[in-house]
């Protein structure tokens, strides 16, 4: 209803200003020197809102005890409930705190970074809620929006560090996914931020490639206009960025191919030439990518550019391709 998402505004709001005021007090020394050594400026940390959840159980618990509000906060994934106890806790701790925002800067949900030696997983993330939901939300798009209308182009990469390191250099239209898969209404969203062509810059690890191929579906399906850029091996966006700055950002931008091109020749190298053999094993990678572009002139023009890399004929790809269940319609 309107008044659950005017409550959970409210109390996202509430953590976001808690957050980010604890990071620039003593209490967030830690975590300023930690973003000096990830080399993240004052002001860029400021552009973002990034702040700093305190390692107590339950500082903003408490506060949000005192505002009457800690029901809404538990709603919006911020405090549980103790199990054996009264009271609330506080569901992110020791954590450098990266406020989500909706593309107008309202802050919805947080993904936490771990600093320090504390256990857990490396990070956190809000879980969904009335006011956010992550398949429909890419992170940075506030800070983003303006230079993606301008480019006609948005950069898609895999974490929020990632984004902001290219941001700090000055590479504004770059969004992140929120730890989630590529969906419809991502690419929604770009297309109405006017962004006519999506560039992919992943990791230049086996889970960078592994990650084309897990947003190749749906980007191929909207017939969405995709290259992809590769990042030497060890690197990041964020790390990346860092060393080589905005020149060497836009050299590999400008180097990046196009996601068919790519993926042809990482699924199939030698192309043509490449036995029997590992043109089936091909074709069976392709397949749960191929399975999801609906009947049309995408997948046609789809099935003739992996005709002509693989040197198969075109007429027996519809068949070799065809998804296991029926397309939807
Ligand atoms: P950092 O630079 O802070 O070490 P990263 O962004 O380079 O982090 P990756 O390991 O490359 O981290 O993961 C990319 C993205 O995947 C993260 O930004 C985060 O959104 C998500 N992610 C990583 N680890 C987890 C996790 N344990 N739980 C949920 N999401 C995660
Ligand atoms: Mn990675
Ligand atoms: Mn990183
Ligand atoms: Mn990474």
């Amino acid at each position: 209803t309107a008044r659950e998402r005017q409550q959970l505004k409210e109390v996202t709001d509430l953590a976001a200003e808690h957050f980010r005021a604890l990071l620039w007090q003593d209490e967030g020394r830690a975590a300023r020197a930690y973003l000096a050594t990830r080399g993240v400026s004052e002001e860029t940390a400021q552009a973002f809102g990034l702040g700093w959840a305190a390692q107590s159980w339950s500082l903003l618990a408490d506060k949000l005890t005192r505002a009457g509000m800690v029901e809404w906060g538990v709603k919006a994934g911020l405090a549980q409930r103790r199990q054996n106890a009264d009271g609330y806790y506080d569901f992110f701790r020791s954590r450098l705190m990266v406020p989500i925002r909706a593309p107008e800067g309202r802050p919805i949900a947080f993904g936490g970074r771990l600093v320090g030696a504390e256990e857990g997983p490396k990070y956190l993330n809000s879980k969904e809620s009335r006011l956010y939901n992550k398949s429909e939300t890419l992170y940075g798009m506030d800070q983003a929006r303006d230079e993606i209308r301008r480019r006609k182009s948005a950069i898609l990469v895999e974490g929020y560090f990632d984004c902001i390191g290219l941001h700090q250099v000055g590479v504004r239209h770059a969004v992140a996914l929120c730890s989630t898969a590529l969906t419809p209404g991502h690419l929604q969203l770009l297309h109405r931020g006017e962004a006519r062509e999506l560039v992919l810059l992943l990791d230049g690890d086996q889970a960078g490639l592994n990650a084309v191929e897990r947003l190749a579906g749906p980007l191929l399906a909207a017939g969405a206009s995709t290259r992809v850029a590769l990042l030497p091996q060890g690197d990041d966006p964020d790390t990346f960025a860092r060393r080589e700055g905005m020149e060497g950002v836009e050299r590999l931008l400008q180097g990046a191919q196009p996601l068919t091109a790519h993926l042809f020749s990482s699924v199939l190298p030698e192309g043509g030439r490449a036995s029997f053999e590992e043109k089936m094993a091909a074709i069976e990678r392709l397949r749960p990518m191929a399975a999801q572009i609906p009947m049309g002139l995408v997948r046609s023009a789809f099935l003739n550019a992996v005709g002509a890399h693989f040197s198969l004929p075109v007429g027996d790809l519809e068949g070799a391709l065809r998804p296991k269940a029926p397309p939807k319609p």
